[in-house]
């Protein structure tokens, strides 16, 4: 296993950080043999990050973590989220919170506390004076809390405006991966202002779990897996400190600590030959459907830019068995989101589109390549 230091924390952590978020689930309950199998097996093999959240797992994860942690706590850094949705988010709250969690997690302190999912918005409610963020600093001068961090999903620049107002954040823990890489240049600045930076989603939250000629072919030389490729990507980034992934079981986490313990991640004309072939195909991609959007709403309810999307998995990045499994979950569940089969041709769309895409024509092609019926039809 490598290990990096964790910003300005000083924590010595692992390479690869274990994400306790997709256990496996049997009729509503965590199967608490296979994850505490997994998680023992990622301590044995020298990972030492183990994040969890309130609500991960049908909020059963923190318990299981807690669980599993019982007599091997030494050495490891425990990483948990206050959710700011939907409550008051005052500095009381937040306490009372804290102390929910150690007790499920039974430890005597949380090593790196995260407000959870920071938007902007969400950002100024919790870091306002006496709100939540409060709460932790309280915790961490008791010695309940020994690090402050953040989850962020939001416009890349906002994460600098984020670490701008709240300077004692030590740590963000942010989307990356090879096909999307929004994040980069903010998670630059916060690694040069001295912040740790986590990766989630470094297998692009299971899209790049499937296999991928084309990703794959992108490694002069090639690589096993797709999912191998991705997660020495993110690792190839100097800046990132940990790859934390949602493992479920043991052979999940061998096949994961074997690609997190390669010396060199990915050498610097490898990482640059993969670079120039994913602008290359990110440019492919832009050609088909930027996903700006304007060409919706479409009267029938089709969600033309997902549509696409999806097609662009196939297409250009040769995610086909992920493209087809998404694309069977389009439905009336939600406003505007059924799939091209949906589209009765009135052209409504067209003159909209930026990029001048014959978007019906291109609606058909993309159920005939995503839908197994049409397929076998043909
Ligand atoms: S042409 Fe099809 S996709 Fe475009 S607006 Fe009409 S129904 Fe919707
Ligand atoms: S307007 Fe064109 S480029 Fe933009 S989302 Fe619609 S189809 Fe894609």
């Amino acid at each position: 296993m490598q290990y990096r230091v964790l910003g300005r924390t000083g924590l010595r952590v692992s390479a690869l950080g274990f994400g306790t978020m997709r256990f496996k689930m049997v009729e509503g309950k965590v199967d608490e043999g296979i994850a505490i199998e997994a998680l023992h097996r990622a301590m044995d093999l020298g990972v030492n990050y183990f994040d969890s959240a309130v609500g991960y797992c049908e909020s059963q994860s923190e318990a299981v973590l807690g669980k599993a942690l019982k007599g091997r706590r030494e050495g490891m850094v425990v990483s948990t989220k206050y959710p700011p949705w939907g409550r008051s988010a005052t500095a009381d709250d937040c306490r009372q919170v804290i102390e929910q969690s150690l007790s499920r997690l039974a430890v005597d302190a949380i090593d790196v506390y995260h407000m959870h999912g920071l938007d902007w918005e969400i950002a100024q409610k919790v870091l306002a004076t006496g709100a939540a963020i409060d709460g932790a600093r309280k915790a961490k001068e008791e010695g309940l809390v020994r690090h402050l961090a953040f989850s962020f999903h939001d416009d890349p620049k906002r994460m600098i405006d984020i670490i701008k107002a709240a300077p004692d954040l030590e740590v963000v823990t942010c989307q990356y991966n090879l096909l999307d890489r929004a994040n980069e240049d903010s998670m630059a600045y916060a690694h040069d202002n001295g912040l740790g930076v986590v990766v989630m989603g470094p297998v692009g939250g299971g899209r790049l779990g499937f296999p991928s000629e084309q990703l794959q072919g992108l490694l002069p030389g090639g690589t096993s897996t797709t999912p191998e490729l991705a997660l020495r990507f993110v690792l190839a980034n100097p800046n990132v400190s940990i790859a934390l992934s949602g493992m479920n079981t043991s052979e999940m986490v061998e096949e994961n600590v074997a690609a997190a313990s390669r010396d060199t991640a990915l050498t610097h004309e490898e990482r640059h030959a993969v670079v120039q072939a994913l602008q290359e195909n990110r440019r492919l991609a832009d050609l088909y459907c930027t996903g700006c959007g304007y060409c919706m709403p479409c009267p029938n309810g089709v969600n033309i830019p997902d549509n696409f999307r999806l097609m662009n998995l196939h297409r250009v990045w040769g995610l086909t068995a992920v493209a087809r499994h998404r694309y069977q979950s389009f439905g009336p569940d939600k406003p505007n989101n059924l799939n091209a089969e949906a589209c009765i041709e009135c052209g409504e769309c067209e003159p909209k589109c930026p990029q001048k895409i014959p978007i019906i024509e291109q609606l058909k092609e993309t159920h005939r390549a995503l839908c197994q019926e049409a397929q076998e039809a043909d």
